[in-house]
């Protein structure tokens, strides 16, 4: 027993933008971005239940609608009057550590060879065709993956292709997504994919937090119960959603309002024009929502609101957001001179007088709850407290701002991994360049014809084949082995001691780690941040995605002090241990930044301490880089041999650069 949509408070951006893409499919899904514990996925969980229920044809497993059958259909052609059935509207979720062929469905290779059957199991892309499909975390989503349903969704077709061999079907669904931005962010390119977008953070008003809390008891306490005193507001809902689709097709988008559409958008100087068109589909939704057939003002807003905070992002660092003054400012540029301005509180010109406002888009039942404006504002307002970084404990000297970051080479685990996708290290994995053939442990999922071929050649004689065509068996066929690249955990261990010297030192320090930081950002690394000073080391940031949060951590970084070197390699070391519980199959690599140098209470051997740290670091097989920070006229080379007992490559700062080999090479030959 679900949650009912129409119980849901305190998530009226959430539930708005839900019922735009519920009434026009078009205006391209919903990425809902929030901290923990804000109900997310219980109100997109809800979205079903109010959806209309979906006629399709009795059998098909691609969801064909009997009235227009997609002609394409593997399971068609369906005749005409083929037995219909009806059924609610589906909500699927796709896992996020799924593979591309639970996705988008799987070609049995064994069988078109061996038979020369196409068959096909239809993948999640099916399942969900004319409901919803829900991703959470969909920024842990592997890249690939958010391209392939990011591609269905835009065409309303899924398209596989294995080998030469090809299937397509309908795919038309209202994708929802939804991410913590604590643990990582979507790029901008996908970012800018999905049609809307909405903060959503607990409400701030104890009113509404009251309600919350209240309707959860209701519903723990006797979910069926609670879910029949909503039933009247649940079909009053779904009646309405239903209407506002039937009138979507009369809204007009006036030229005034297209203006206002325009000028918004370039008010906010979004790239492209797709935000333009996201932005007018979401105003007729609304519209249609409000049962007008003319797009208004009020419209106008609430889409842009939605539909534009995400698409003038630039930096993975900015905060998201939409100023609402220049909204109001473009706006106004724009109004029509007869046209007075727009009430301030909601419109209540809907055709149905008894109907919810259409700010809120919930049922009757909200007169006198304290699910009002307040509520809305509260929620709109965004969370982005966590992203400020956290006062450091009575610094020795005042934080210094890293120099700009470069381009940095790309360092790796050595040998072949087989952890999740990403963009650094060596990897067998679904995707790649072949590197060769194996009989296939299951199912075969890449074929490798050539290996295939030549199993099967030396057969054909005594299989009693004279004719032209292969004589294929399944003992036959050989799976190819790819090699693709993997993410890793990059366990940053920084020297933030006083031994680190002048402030120039340490941008330039913070800066090379800012870098390295931002690189693990694009290769889809896990990132962690070990600092040590003065007494000890601390886990300044346990191994996390949100390359955001570590940049965070490093720029307010204090510095100064002794140096606990050896305290922070086993600290680092206590951290790879954990990890490597939590996520086996993530190699880490440990990037040691210091100037080797190691010093603590009088009369300790810290430099020994230290070796011996490395040297258990090393025994545990662990990657590492030295970044070498020593500077100046006179080098002690401390680093270089730390690297040695650490079995890890020593770079200087300045070798770091993604184009520092060839300087490297060029100042060789001048020397020659
Ligand atoms: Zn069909």
């Amino acid at each position: 027993m679900s949650f009912p949509f129409a119980a849901v408070v305190g998530m009226d951006d959430l539930r708005l933008a839900l019922l735009l893409n519920a009434v026009s499919p078009a205006v391209g899904g919903v990425l809902v971005r929030g901290e923990k514990g804000t109900a997310k996925s219980t109100t997109v969980r809800a979205l079903t239940a109010v959806l209309p229920t979906v006629d399709v044809v009795a059998g098909c497993r691609f969801g064909c609608d009997p009235a227009a059958p997609d002609p394409a259909c593997p399971d068609g052609p369906h005749e005409p009057g083929a037995g219909a059935q009806t059924r609610p509207a589906r909500l699927v979720e796709l896992p996020v550590g799924a593979s591309e062929d639970r996705l988008v469905g799987s070609l049995d290779l064994e069988r078109a060879l061996t038979e020369g059957v196409k068959a096909f199991e239809p993948g999640l892309l099916a399942a969900a065709h004319r409901g919803v499909l829900y991703v959470d975390e969909v920024n842990l989503l592997h890249d690939h993956l958010v391209d392939l349903l990011l591609d269905a969704a835009a065409m309303g077709t899924a398209y596989v292709e294995r080998e030469g061999i090809s299937v397509r079907h309908a795919a038309r669904f209202l994708l929802v997504g939804t991410m913590n931005p604590e643990e990582g962010e979507l790029r901008p390119q996908l970012l800018d994919r999905f049609g809307l977008t909405v903060e959503v953070a607990a409400p701030r008003d104890p009113d509404v937090r009251a309600e919350v809390v209240r309707r959860r008891f209701a519903s723990d306490a006797d979910p069926a119960g609670f879910a029949a005193t909503w039933a009247a507001e649940e079909t009053a809902l779904a009646a309405r959603i239903a209407a506002a689709r039937e009138l979507l097709p009369r809204v007009v988008l006036s030229d005034a309002a297209l203006r206002q559409v325009t000028a918004v958008c370039a008010a906010f100087d979004v790239d492209g024009l797709r935000a333009d068109l996201v932005t007018a589909r979401a105003a007729m939704a609304h519209a249609a929502w409000c049962g007008r057939e003319e797009v208004t003002e009020d419209d106008v807003r609430v889409a842009a609101r939605l539909a534009l905070p995400h698409r003038r992002r630039r930096n993975p660092f900015d905060a998201p957001g939409l100023d609402e003054e220049t909204l109001d400012q473009a706006l106004e540029d724009t109004r029509p001179d007869d046209d007075p301005p727009p009430p301030d509180g909601p419109e209540d010109d809907g055709p149905d007088p008894a109907g919810p406002s259409p700010e809120d888009g919930s049922g009757p039942q909200d007169a006198g709850t304290p699910e009002d404006r307040s509520g809305h504002l509260g929620s709109s307002t965004g969370s982005q407290d966590a992203e400020t970084p956290r006062p450091g404990p009575a610094p020795e000297r005042a934080a210094v701002a890293p120099s700009d970051p470069v381009r940095v080479r790309r360092l790796e685990v050595p040998g072949i991994g087989a952890g999740a996708p990403g963009r650094r290290s060596r990897a067998r994995s679904e995707r790649g360049r072949v590197v060769g053939s194996t009989r296939p442990a299951g199912p075969v999922t890449r074929l490798h014809l050539p290996a295939t071929v030549l199993a099967a050649a030396p057969h054909q004689h005594a299989r009693g084949r004279t004719g032209p065509g292969l004589r294929v068996v399944r003992d036959d066929l050989r799976q190819a082995v790819l090699e693709g690249r993997e993410g890793n955990l990059v366990l940053f261990v920084v020297d933030a001691s006083g031994s680190m010297g002048a402030r120039s030192r340490m941008a330039a320090v913070k800066g090379a780690v800012l870098s390295l930081l931002l690189d693990a950002y694009q290769r889809r690394d896990k990132v962690g941040l070990v600092t040590f000073r003065g007494g000890d080391a601390e886990l300044a940031l346990p191994p996390t995605w949100s390359v955001e949060a570590a940049a965070a951590r490093l720029t307010g970084l204090p510095t100064g002090g002794r140096t606990p070197l050896a305290a922070g390699l086993l600290r680092a070391a206590e951290v790879l241990r954990v990890e490597r519980v939590r996520d086996p199959r993530r190699r880490p690599l440990l990037v040691v930044v210091t100037d080797g140098r190691a010093t603590g209470a009088r009369g300790g051997d810290h430099l020994g301490e230290a070796r011996r740290a490395a040297a258990l670091l090393a025994g545990t097989g662990t990657s590492a880089v030295v970044v070498d920070c020593e500077s100046g006229p006179v080098r002690l080379g401390l680093a270089a041999s730390l690297g040695t007992v650490l079995g890890a490559e020593t770079l200087r700062l300045d070798e770091l650069g993604a184009d520092s080999l060839a300087g490297t090479v060029r100042a060789a030959r001048q020397v020659a």
